[in-house]
């Protein structure tokens, strides 16, 4: 039972208060049908406003099933609209973008029915109501008589037991009218149903009561047929909207307007892009920086280089390079890496080149052949290189020579390289030349003193400057020397005497022993090792083997290169943990530029946190525009019993869902780029330095983003009533 006594409700417009109704009295019974007229403006809207809940009244008192409820709350009359009440407007007040199904079931989604029960209810409803054929029809391609006849269908399945309905037939031709009119009454038994209407005769028929007003006022109110009066309003069953339909709808309304959809992709793509190019450009420059900068120590200082000893000061063995190449970052080891840091001097009468050794192996060149034989070398570099460029012809197949080493070459090949500058140039040797030259760098990083009888010889000792070199004639473990070394020893002979030599670095530190077994004159030089007595100088000579075990003896120190270097921090913690100790050479140039470094990167961090923050409030008003657009989705929610905190989550996730797709499209284009299927230099070269953890932190902030946004607007479209926002709306 709804009973109204003395209740007035007052418009307060410009300062002038305008009367919507007053001093009501009027009950209403369950199963009853009644028929409201009236000229417009006489208060017919304002009096079914305040029966549905959908707008407070300000005095007497209304009561349902005997309750008062002026004290109620907002929450309560959304609770009592909850239970109790479905509407029916003039304007439909449907959800366009959906189909006629999704607009019935729309409701009892909200309601917390399961799946299952949902569909039958809706398949029975739209049978009912007679839309079977426009099932999965956008609401939007229906007449205005299908209209209607699909919000018959949603109040129904909304299940209350009042049906309040204000002028469902305004919008109609006479014939749709009628049949709206018909269909009302035949879904009316055990309901208690108000409509408004100006098709008085149709609707004579059907009518139980009878009312007419004017100017806020019932002028009259006619019990036209005979009700059983004791029938209570029964309450429906009501429970909230679950988890998983919350997601399912944000999911629907993230993709149902094309338009809509489009706009929100783009925006979010245009975040995303921004803020991992700001990060990544960030980083390129920081890099940059360290490039510019050089150090005194290493000739090849390139960022994805780790030079790498062991902490326990042991020599590498193969296993712990298997274990280095096993990490997936290690791109290539360079086992003896003063090789790499040697810059090899060339020249012919004509050319003079330098360059470093590159250790690794060639499959290709671009002009001329790949090396065969030991001399032969190719040399790499940039295409605006002047020697590779205009001197290629000369250059090619002409012979070179090292005067640090008395070595020749033949150049046999060109590889062209355009990442490197104009003046930068490699060279690739044989595995012949590579040993000899590691030979003679190692020995120049080698501390060498002998010791004869009680003389030290380390530098010019007497002007003598002792210095090791290898024949095949030497018997192992034994030493030739010159005459005039017999000076040193006891008697002036030191034949069958000891030859210590110490060998000595910052990692090495070994004795070797030779026995003199030859002295060298000049009668008897040439005829033992092959060299005039004097050439020889202040030589001594041992064997082959002898030799390349002590200069080559062990490798000590190593370099890693690493694949990305955006990474190159993780394959440091994995070789710390592997028991190497780490000389990351990024982080080992001098920069004489330091201060003004740190001026233009704070200045870099100012612009680009300005361009953040006005991406985001543009971001923000754009957003804000379309969902403008969105206020009659989320009325419809509401007077459908939706609260706030459903609104909010319908939306968010909706923005979630948005987000994530356009980030997940965003993904799979940077893989493609990276995988060369595309082909987009500069995101490429940005994503470089772009690690997982960046990834990460931009998908929060879209995530972040989302559910502000989405708090923000359920704040906003809750400021005012339902009937406020239907005003803007309309
Ligand atoms: P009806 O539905 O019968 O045409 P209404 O209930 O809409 O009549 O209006 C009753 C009276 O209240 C009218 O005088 C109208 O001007 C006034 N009124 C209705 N809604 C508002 C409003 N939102 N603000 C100010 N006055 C209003
Ligand atoms: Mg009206």
């Amino acid at each position: 039972m709804l009973k109204l006594k003395n209740v007035s409700k007052y418009y307060y417009q410009d300062g002038v208060i305008a009367p919507g109704i007053t001093k009501i009295n009027l009950e209403l019974h369950l199963g009853e049908f009644v028929v409201i007229t009236g000229e417009s403006g006489s208060g017919k809207s304002t009096l079914l406003n305040v029966l549905s809940g959908l707008d407070t009244y300000e005095d007497g008192e209304m009561y349902i099933n005997g309750e008062e409820t002026s004290h109620y709350s907002e929450e309560d009359f959304l609770e009592y609209r909850r239970k109790y009440v479905s509407n029916i407007f003039q304007n439909f007040n449907l959800v366009n973008s959906y189909t006629v199904y999704e607009n019935i079931e729309l409701t009892m989604l909200l309601n917390g029915k399961n799946k299952n029960e949902i569909k039958a209810i809706t398949e029975n409803l739209i049978d009912k109501v007679g839309l079977k054929k426009y099932r999965n029809t956008h609401v939007s391609k229906l007449s205005g008589g299908q209209k209607q006849r699909v919000a018959i269908a949603r109040a129904l399945a909304n299940d209350t037991p009042i049906i309040v309905a204000d002028e469902p037939t305004g919008a109609l031709d006479s014939k749709a009218s009628k049949e709206i009119l018909k269909l009302l009454y035949e879904i009316s038994h055990d309901k208690l149903v108000i409509v408004v209407t100006h098709n008085k005769s149709e609707i004579a028929s059907y009518a139980t009561r009878f009312i007419r007003m004017h100017d806020g006022k019932i002028l009259e109110n006619t019990l036209l047929k005979k009700i059983n009066l004791d029938h209570d309003l029964k309450s429906k069953k009501v429970s909230n909207i679950t988890f998983l339909n919350k997601i399912m709808l944000g999911m629907r309304n993230a993709f149902n307007l094309p338009i809509k959809f489009l706009l929100m992709f783009i925006i979010f793509s245009l975040i995303t892009i921004t803020l991992i190019s700001c990060y990544g450009s960030l980083k390129i420059s920081e890099y940059e920086e360290l490039a510019n900068g050089y150090n005194e120590y290493f000739n090849n200082s390139k960022d994805n280089r780790i030079v790498i000893n062991k902490k326990d000061k042991t020599y590498f063995t193969e296993d712990d390079y298997q274990k280095i190449n096993q990490l997936s970052n290690v791109d290539y080891i360079v086992k003896n890496d003063l090789i790499t840091d040697y810059e090899l001097f060339i020249n012919n009468s004509n050319f003079y080149l330098d360059g470093k050794i590159n250790t690794q192996k060639i499959n290709s060149v671009d002009v001329g052949n790949i090396p065969n034989s030991g001399s032969e070398i190719v040399i790499k570099g940039s295409r605006d290189n002047w020697y590779l460029n205009s001197m290629q012809d000369e250059i090619l197949n002409s012979t070179f020579k090292s005067d640090e080493f008395a070595m020749e070459f033949k150049v046999v090949g060109i590889i062209y390289d355009d990442s490197f500058n104009e003046y930068t140039l490699e060279f690739y040797v044989s595995d012949e030349v590579l040993n000899n030259l590691l030979t003679n760098i190692n020995k120049s990083y080698l501390n060498l003193t002998f010791k004869l009888n009680e003389t030290y010889f380390n530098n010019y000792t007497d002007g003598i400057y002792l210095n090791i070199l290898s024949s095949d004639v030497i018997p192992r473990g034994e030493v030739y020397i010159k005459d005039d070394l017999n000076y040193y020893c006891s008697n002036n002979n030191c034949l069958n005497k000891i030859l210590n030599l110490n060998v000595k670095n910052i990692y090495v530190n070994n004795d070797y022993e030779f026995k003199i077994t030859k002295i060298l004159n000049s009668n008897n030089a040439k005829k033992i090792i092959g060299t005039n007595y004097n050439d020889i100088l202040d030589n001594v000579y041992i064997n082959n083997q002898d030799y390349i075990d002590i200069i080559n003896s062990n490798i000590y120190q190593s370099s890693v290169f690493v694949k990305e270097i955006k990474d190159l921090d993780t394959t440091v913690k994995e070789l710390n943990q592997l028991g190497f100790n780490t000389m990351e050479m990024r982080k080992a140039k001098l920069d004489e530029i330091e201060m003004l470094r740190q001026v233009f990167k704070i200045m870099k961090l100012i612009v680009m946190s300005i361009l953040i923050i006005t991406l985001f409030f543009i971001t923000y008003f754009i957003i804000k525009i379309i969902y403008k657009s969105r206020n009659s989705y989320y009325t419809t929610i509401r007077t459908l019993g939706g609260t706030k905190k459903v609104c909010i989550s319908i939306l968010m996730a909706e923005l979630i869902t948005l987000a994530t797709f356009t980030y997940i499209v965003f993904l799979i284009f940077i893989y493609l780029i990276n995988k060369n299927v595309i082909n987009y230099i500069y995101l490429q070269n940005i994503t470089k330095y772009v690690g997982i953890l960046e990834y990460i932190v931009v998908f929060f902030i879209l995530i972040l983003l989302s559910i502000i946004m989405s708090l923000r607007y359920g704040r906003k479209i809750f400021k005012n009533s339902i009937i406020k926002t239907y005003g803007e709306r309309i």
